[in-house]
């Protein structure tokens, strides 16, 4: 038997993404721009009680490369 948690799943294009960092200023535990210059997306499941926060995080890249997606489970 599987708990009912509500998750919140991040997906970057990663084809739009241009490394600016503004994700990370954010959510700095999801984006980081690596050495290389490179996003780094460390999870792509979080608690959907952060929902907002990986929204306000989408909405800050100026690419539109993020997308928040919340599984709604019964
Ligand atoms: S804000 Fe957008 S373009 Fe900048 S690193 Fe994050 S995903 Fe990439």
């Amino acid at each position: 038997m599987t708990m009912a948690t509500t998750k919140c799943r991040i997906v970057v294009d990663m084809t739009k993404c241009s490394g600016l960092g503004l994700c990370e200023a954010v959510s700095p535990d999801v984006f980081e721009i690596g050495d290389d210059g490179n996003l780094v997306v460390h999870t792509h499941e979080v608690d959907a009680e952060r929902t907002a926060e990986l929204r306000e995080a989408a909405a800050s890249c100026p690419t539109q490369a993020i997308t928040v997606e919340v599984d709604a489970q019964p």
